[in-house]
């Protein structure tokens, strides 16, 4: 029997990934060292292939992290002097909150009850917060926000910077990174690869931020500091042995996507979400957990079970259907479904027929 995961992350390995590791495998690839020529044309690939899918300007710079936690300390340590302000809406807004307050910062949190959002429209901002912090996809939740209430508190507040966390829905939403200075994801979830690398874009506002606070005295240096990965960032470099394999792998499946079309992958991405929720809204015993269809995840389906969800997920695992259980508080109340690039039209319905005719 196949397993396939529709775990919100590891998930599903995106389909082609196979495929690229036996060519990686074949032409040596982590083997090469990262201050060859071969790594540099390679990481060059990769991050062009980037620019081209997420529609990137070449103003921002791409660096490479060990993973999206990273980026919260890179960021707590130099683009914030005082105070940040974190929309709050579930488990992974919320470490990016600790992360800062463990810094010593004066981080403030604005919290939505688990399973709303935040109305982005309403909200106020005091004008000493330096940085302001969305979770576009919380993962924890499925609560999403959609891309133009973003672009709305931007319009209202231009001074802060203001950073966004796509961990698990890029490339799938669309974003207009005029309206945006720093955004941020790992690759084992909506890409559909290894876990291992996390990909912090960020424009001049946060270079001209972190410059200032050299000058101040304030800049933290370590090892994978902002202006050293712009420095090796322009010659296609990491600061430190990087995650080679993945970074070819990453190159690879954007070249995938990019071949199959993201307006295909987008328009894919709205039916198996339609799927999905449709199955949370017939079935008895599940319910939605984002009641606003508005702040529904598309790429990450969290349904409450009537009962509890471990009968359901067991179920499921012994026909190889992996999906996730709740997050943290949730964990034995709630399912998790991811439905990411890699995840065909037709294995979401056969998930929703199988969910349909257990008996669980
Ligand atoms: C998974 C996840 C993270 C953390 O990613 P890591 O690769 O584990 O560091 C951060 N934010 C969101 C929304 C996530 O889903």
């Amino acid at each position: 029997m196949k397993n396939i995961f529709f775990t919100p992350g590891p998930s599903a390995l995106y389909f082609t990934v196979e495929q690229h590791i036996k060519a990686a495998l074949k032409a040596n690839i982590p083997s090469i060292s990262h201050r060859e020529k071969a790594y540099v044309k390679m990481q060059q690939e990769t991050t062009e292939a980037l620019r081209e899918l997420l529609k990137l300007p070449d103003s921002f710079t791409i660096g490479f992290t060990s993973s999206a936690t990273e980026v919260w300390d890179r960021m707590c340590e130099n683009l914030i002097s005082n105070q940040s302000l974190h929309f709050v809406n579930g488990a992974f807004s919320e470490k990016f909150h600790k992360a800062a307050l463990s810094q010593g910062k004066m981080a403030k949190a604005i919290v939505a009850t688990p399973g709303t959002n935040h109305d982005l429209s309403q909200v106020e901002i005091d004008k000493n917060v330096e940085l302001v912090s969305l979770t576009q996809n919380e993962t924890s939740t499925g609560a999403a926000l959609p891309v133009e209430d973003i672009i709305t508190l931007r319009q209202k507040y231009q001074d802060p910077l203001l950073a966004i966390d796509a961990v698990s829905s890029l490339p799938v939403p669309k974003f207009d990174f005029n309206q945006l200075d720093s955004l941020y994801f790992s690759v084992q979830k909506s890409f559909g690869l290894p876990a291992g690398l996390g990909v912090w874009t960020f424009n001049e506002r946060c270079i001209e931020r972190a410059e200032s606070l050299r000058a101040e005295g304030k800049y933290h240096d370590s090892y994978n500091s902002i202006l050293k990965i712009v420095k090796m960032s322009k010659k296609h470099q990491t600061t430190c042995t990087p995650n080679v394999l993945n970074i070819y792998l990453l190159g690879k499946v954007v070249q995938d996507m990019l071949n199959k079309g993201i307006k295909q992958i987008r328009q894919e991405a709205k039916y198996k979400s339609a799927l999905l929720y449709n199955l949370f809204e017939s079935h008895p015993r599940l319910n939605p957990f984002v009641t606003e269809k508005k702040y529904r995840s598309i790429t990450v389906g969290v349904a409450e079970v009537e009962g509890g969800s471990e009968k359901l997920i067991r179920a499921l695992a012994d026909k190889g259907l992996n999906i996730g259980n709740g997050y943290g508080e949730f964990k034995n109340k709630h399912i998790r479904i991811a439905s990411f690039p890699t995840h065909s039209k037709e294995q979401i319905e056969m998930l929703v027929d199988e969910v349909n005719q257990l008996d669980f």
